[in-house]
């Protein structure tokens, strides 16, 4: 390799082996002192050692080799690359040798490093806690390390904690020692060679389960005291997990045991640590009696998720951060492959179909970007945590997966984590592992879907197969969008269950005229599809014959093409007409949201013809589903019931079905699935008093989804009083983790959105220090609903030009984008109506 060396990257002339990190935190003073011993090998003989480091205050270092001692005269900070270079006045000799340096640090409440979390118990008491969230560069901020994820090295924590506090780490505890003054140093075992990234240790008022043992590992759910009862779900999730990862890997779980930790304040859905993953609380504390299923849901496919990363991520991991969408993108793909094994009836790659839309909506954007791009600084990287990686790779992996079939598949992923175990990878090393497995050409087609943005348009037409790239709009300037693929295609013939691939170049490939052909068979294919006239209408009278992820995704594309402007709104109605009477929240839902984006998009005289076709369209499945539950209920009916109910209360404004939502909520009497459709129409309706007891609920929710569930209802109140008020209380009352999420939320709000979003421009600043970084582009997640105004438009893309983010800034331009393909989309509507 002749790259220029990368200056955010360390030298590899001295390389740590094994760390002994010693920490006593001061929860009350939120400080907290430590002590690093780095077994090193020094490569190159030196004066100077460097290594990353983050608003910690340092003391001198000493070096220890078999014969002498050396001691820093000088330590030089570089705020930009985040380092400390010790300088010594004697050369180091060549060899092995024990660095030893003793800092201090704050507990910061940025949700990054070492870090302040704080919750109230059940009597009132509040209980600070001290955690890591360390992905990706921030252990330098806990202690002075090699913070990259190729000096793979041990780590053995010690912790002193105030006696009657608990603490966690990556491995189990081997001695705990009474200091006499109401403190005591736990120690735990070594870990297993790994990434700085992946180093734990938490510190508060936190219970645990009883192990539950499964392939000889002990799993416990960790859990700030007093709720030990939300906790059955994710230990019978997490126990499935680790016994399906021991099969399907062929290895066995790389740690000693296994904890999941459920942290009140956490900026992301959870993290990877090895043997002692983190959790938001809400994905990983759940009471099964009154959530919904998605939130069941949610919990088990964190869960699978996190455990699919001990191997892939853990014990196998990239060597520079631009292999991290794989690492994610690998781990999305394996967390629906466990769920749906755990829960068949759940359907999980139908629903994910969802997720992959969600993916598609924003790589059909000129101002998408490639999966893979060169990561420079750790910025750079950040940039990488979006929907293009988690959704739009593991969709790209599902259908390779489809394409070689699922056993070589498999074979290959086992083949790839048993040669580079302990080890770290480039992402063409898993290429060229499935390709000497499956013999097909995995590399080159994988380029196509990995280094250029996009995806294809897969049309058929007069018995051929040819694609073009899709895009919703005409670029101007550059785009991202790439000009071909080689693109998997499974065709079926209506009524066979054979399916025959073709690998889709450039050049059409024929596949007979006569027959009724359904393009993206199964619909696993990362593209969208589209049938000439003729083709179409020979399956729209059966798409009864579809299977249910092929019915989603037809009903996907063409939402997408209606979006885009190349399909008509009758036309898009059609598709939606054959639907049927299937409870099938994923193609309902799809459906939902184009009613509601119509409804946005249409002036008030215009509406009342909108309003007739959501009632013509949702009103016969409410009169099937009903409101309440029924023995003959699917698995999957209550999620339908709950979209057919939400839409027909708000855009269908059907008042029946409002009034009976009011009364449920005002008699809280709300069926976990139903709780979400019921809380929308009820603040939709403004009554007087029903706001306050949003707040009052919010703020004594039983479990993490009841406190989710109203904190996120706020946002649904259409008036602007409400509105500036939760906005304030995001800034004041509600949590960092929380807080972004509900401003973006708040400009999604047909009414109120566009006050919400000058309310944050005009505290823009004060937002990005108070904000978590991680989440600086949520604040800004309503900006693609704002469709009905130009001028205002104008406004916001002019605002975040001239106040771009350092690392998320592709994300607004995205969300920028996608605003103006809406004004589009609205000019066309208000014609066709
Ligand atoms: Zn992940």
């Amino acid at each position: 390799m002749n790259n220029p060396p990368n200056p955010y990257r360390l030298a590899r002339s001295v390389v740590p082996s094994a760390y002994r990190i010693f920490i006593t935190p001061d929860l009350d003073a939120a400080t907290f002192a430590g002590r690093v011993e780095i077994d090193i090998d020094v490569h190159d003989a030196t004066t100077r050692v460097t290594v990353n480091s983050l608003i910690l205050d340092l003391g001198a270092a000493s070096i220890t080799t078999a014969s002498t001692s050396y001691r820093s005269v000088d330590t030089l900070f570089d705020t930009t690359y985040e380092t400390a270079t010790f300088v010594f006045e004697r050369t180091l000799p060549v060899g092995p040798a024990v660095l030893e340096v003793a800092f201090t640090g704050v507990l910061n409440d940025l949700l990054v490093g070492f870090y302040r979390s704080t919750f109230v118990d059940a009597q009132g008491t509040t209980h600070t806690i001290a955690t890591t969230q360390f992905e990706n560069s921030d252990a330098r901020r806990a202690f002075p390390c090699w913070d990259e994820p190729s000096f793979k090295a041990t780590y053995q924590v010690n912790l002193t904690i105030p006696s009657h506090l608990a603490a966690y780490s990556n491995s189990p505890v081997v001695s705990n020692v009474d200091l006499g003054n109401g403190q005591r140093t736990l120690s735990f075992a070594t870990t297993m060679v790994m990434s700085t990234y992946l180093v734990a240790f938490i510190v508060g008022a936190f219970e645990e389960t009883a192990e539950r043992v499964v392939d000889g590992v002990p799993i416990r759910i960790v859990y700030p005291i007093g709720k030990g009862h939300l906790t059955e779900v994710a230990l019978d999730a997490s126990a499935f997990a680790l016994h399906f990862f021991n099969e399907y890997f062929d290895i066995p779980y790389p740690g000693e045991k296994l904890d999941m930790v459920a942290i009140p304040d956490f900026a992301f859905g959870a993290m990877e640590n090895l043997g002692c993953v983190t959790y938001r609380e809400s994905a990983l504390l759940v009471d099964p009696a009154t959530a919904s299923l998605a939130e069941i849901q949610r919990t088990a496919t964190v869960i699978a998720h996190e455990i699919a990363h001990m191997w892939f991520g853990d014990l196998v991991t990239m060597a520079w951060w631009e292999g991290i969408w794989l690492n994610e993108a690998f781990a999305t793909f394996m967390e629906v492959l466990c769920t749906d094994a755990y829960r068949p009836a759940w359907k999980m790659w139908v629903s994910f179909g969802v997720d992959r839309d969600a993916a598609l909506q924003v790589d059909g954007l000129h101002a998408t970007r490639p999966i893979e791009f060169e990561v420079i600084s750790p910025d750079d990287m950040r940039g990488m945590f979006d929907v293009l990686t988690y959704e739009k790779g593991g969709s790209v992996l599902r259908m390779l997966e489809q394409y070689i079939g699922a056993e070589v598949y498999r074979d290959g992923i086992r083949h790839y984590l048993r040669r580079h175990s302990y080890a770290n990878t480039m992402t063409t090393d898993l290429w060229d592992a499935l390709e000497e497995v499956s013999g097909h050409p995995v590399r080159e087609m994988m380029d196509t879907w990995i280094l250029q943005g996009g995806h294809p348009l897969v049309t058929l037409e007069d018995g051929a197969l040819r694609q073009e790239p899709f895009s919703y709009g005409t670029a101007h300037g550059e785009s991202a969008i790439g000009s071909s693929w080689l693109v998997p295609v499974h065709i079926r013939e209506l009524g066979s269950s054979t399916t025959t691939k073709y690998l889709l170049g450039t050049e059409p490939i024929g596949v007979g005229r006569e027959k009724a052909l359904v393009v993206n068979a199964g619909g696993v294919g990362t593209y969208r599809s589209r049938y000439a006239p003729t083709d179409l209408a020979k399956i729209t009278p059966h798409l009864d014959e579809l299977d249910e992820l092929e019915r989603a995704t037809l009903v996907a594309d063409s939402w997408a093409m209606l979006f885009a402007g190349r399909l008509r709104w009758s036309d898009f109605l059609e598709s939606a007409r054959g639907l049927g009477d299937h409870d099938e929240p994923t193609p309902w839902g799809t459906l939902a949201t184009a009613f509601d984006f119509a409804h946005r998009a249409l002036r008030d005289d215009q509406r009342g013809g909108l309003v007739e076709l959501v009632r013509e369209v949702f009103g016969p499945q409410f009169d099937r589903l009903g409101w309440d539950a029924r023995a003959t209920d699917g698995e999957l009916t209550p999620q339908m019931r709950s979209i057919v109910i939400g839409t027909l209360g708000t855009i269908g404004a059907d008042k029946s079905i409002q009034d009976e939502a009011v009364n449920r909520f005002e008699i809280d009497e709300m069926d976990g699935n139903l709780a979400r459709a019921i809380m929308r129409i009820a603040a939709g309706q403004n009554r007087p008093g029903t706001y306050e007891s949003f707040l009052d609920r919010y703020r004594h929710a039983p479990t993490p989804q009841d406190e989710q569930r109203y904190q996120r209802g706020l946002a649904d109140f259409n008036d602007v009083t409400n509105a500036l008020d939760t906005a304030q209380r995001c800034f004041s009352e509600f949590r960092n983790q929380d807080a972004p999420i509900v401003l973006g939320s708040l400009m999604r709000n047909a009414v109120v959105g566009p006050r919400v979003w000058t309310y944050v421009s005009e505290r823009w600043d004060e937002a990005l220090a108070h904000f978590p970084p991680s989440m600086y582009s949520t604040l800004t997640l309503g900006v693609p609903t704002f469709i009905t105004d130009p001028e205002f438009a104008e406004r916001v893309t002019a605002f975040h030009g001239a106040h771009q983010l350092t690392s998320e800034q592709r994300t607004v331009d995205q969300q920028i984008e996608r605003m103006h393909v809406g004004l589009t989309f609205t000019a066309a509507m208000r014609q066709q109506f």
